[in-house]
């Protein structure tokens, strides 16, 4: 998350992300929003500093006055050219940013912060507004991010098509005999070498580590008869990918067979659910009811889907309990899986964006268990 996004977006979309954000502050009943280096300040200025530090960067979106963006002296010229909507209000080493920024806030004001400002920061203007509250920015505005424009959609499908071409690509390389770690290294590769600028997480789970659904790469040597669960992603352009398919080395049993078809057609149920206005636990209960009416229920040990944007996993999640209903444009995974302890896992995800008329797969590699040396 260092550097800046390519300049796909104009400051006059960062102006309206921003009038956006604040509209949903007040309708929130917050009095502005403090944000941090990190994914809702790239998002809404296009600016990422190198390195978030403990000289204090925060934007300052409030409905009274244009957006202001304290920033360190030193870093203020990138700021100027990373964020071309911003005022800036640079600081030098030795004086007070707490004082300068609380002076811009009202006191008594209740403002959402973002998930990642650092506890040092949110302490010191706590202490310089008392009598202000603060609210997590996720929590009070779970959907700021959640529903793409149709450039943010754009890049959504070429960070998709470009797992899609890790994923044809991983399955050339040799499986059994390798350690996991290396087919993981090999999947990073392939994400890098079709444009992916960060790699969030190569899973290569084979065999019983299959059945693990945290389990990321280790040592395990991957042999013939292994179900191998890969689930790989991060972010090209600004924009994230998430995939998993799970492939088998050589020829599968009847039984991991069967399971793989389950899990297929789970994640067909809870793709097919997806229409605007339908609510997110709606697409969780279609891929949960597959399972559980084959006998598995008890080995679907995760929440259906998450958001996916300029982070790899964000709201809304497709979890049983959240109502927030489908809206066109926002981007989710749906990804069953069933976990076998001790034997085997299987999970399938695709990236799925919301349309008028339903569901778009933003990953469409084949779907059927594929046999990999
Ligand atoms: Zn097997
Ligand atoms: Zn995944
Ligand atoms: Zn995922």
């Amino acid at each position: 998350m260092t550097g800046r996004t390519p300049a796909r977006f104009t400051a006059d979309d960062y102006r309206a992300r921003m009038e956006r954000a604040v509209r949903a502050a007040g309708d929130a009943g917050l009095a502005g929003l403090l944000v941090a280096p990190g994914p809702d300040l790239v998002w809404l200025t296009g600016y990422a500093p190198p390195a978030a530090t403990e000289r204090l960067t925060l934007l300052l979106l409030t409905p009274d006055r244009d957006p202001v963006l304290v920033v360190p002296a030193l870093e203020a010229p990138d700021a100027a050219a990373g964020a071309p909507a911003l005022t800036l209000r640079d600081w030098t080493d030795g004086k007070d940013p707490y004082a300068a920024t609380t002076a811009l806030l009202d006191t008594g004001g209740r403002y959402g912060v973002s998930d990642n400002a650092w506890a040092l920061h949110l302490l010191r203007l706590q202490k310089a507004l008392p009598d202000s509250s603060y609210a997590s920015l996720t929590e009070a505005l779970p959907m700021l991010r959640a529903v793409k424009d149709a450039a943010e959609l754009e890049l959504m499908a070429a960070a998709g098509a470009a797992a899609d071409a890790t994923y044809e690509e991983i399955r050339k390389v040799p499986f059994a005999g390798r350690r996991e770690s290396e087919v993981g290294a090999d999947l990073a590769g392939l994400l890098r070498r079709f444009g992916h600028s960060q790699v969030d997480f190569t899973i290569v789970a084979s065999g019983p580590n299959g059945a693990n659904p945290h389990h990321e790469v280790g040592d395990r040597v991957i042999e013939h008869g292994d179900m191998v669960v890969l689930d790989f992603g991060g972010l090209k352009d600004g924009y994230g990918s998430d995939t998993s398919r799970t492939v088998h080395v050589g020829e599968p049993t009847d039984e991991e067979r069967r399971v793989h078809d389950l899990v297929r057609e789970a994640q067909e149920a809870g793709f097919r659910a997806v229409r605007p206005g339908v609510a997110c636990q709606e697409v969780d209960r279609a891929a949960r009811a597959v399972i559980a009416d084959a006998g598995y229920g008890e080995y679907f040990i995760h929440r259906t889907g998450h958001g996916i944007g300029v982070t790899t996993h964000e709201p809304p999640y497709m979890i049983e309990g959240e109502e927030q209903p489908l809206v066109p444009g926002m981007c989710f995974s749906v990804e069953p899986g069933v976990y076998l302890p001790g034997r085997f896992g299987v999970r399938i995800e695709d990236i799925v964006t919301v349309t008028e008329d339903g569901g778009r797969r933003l990953n469409d590699t084949t779907r059927e268990l594929v046999i990999v040396d």
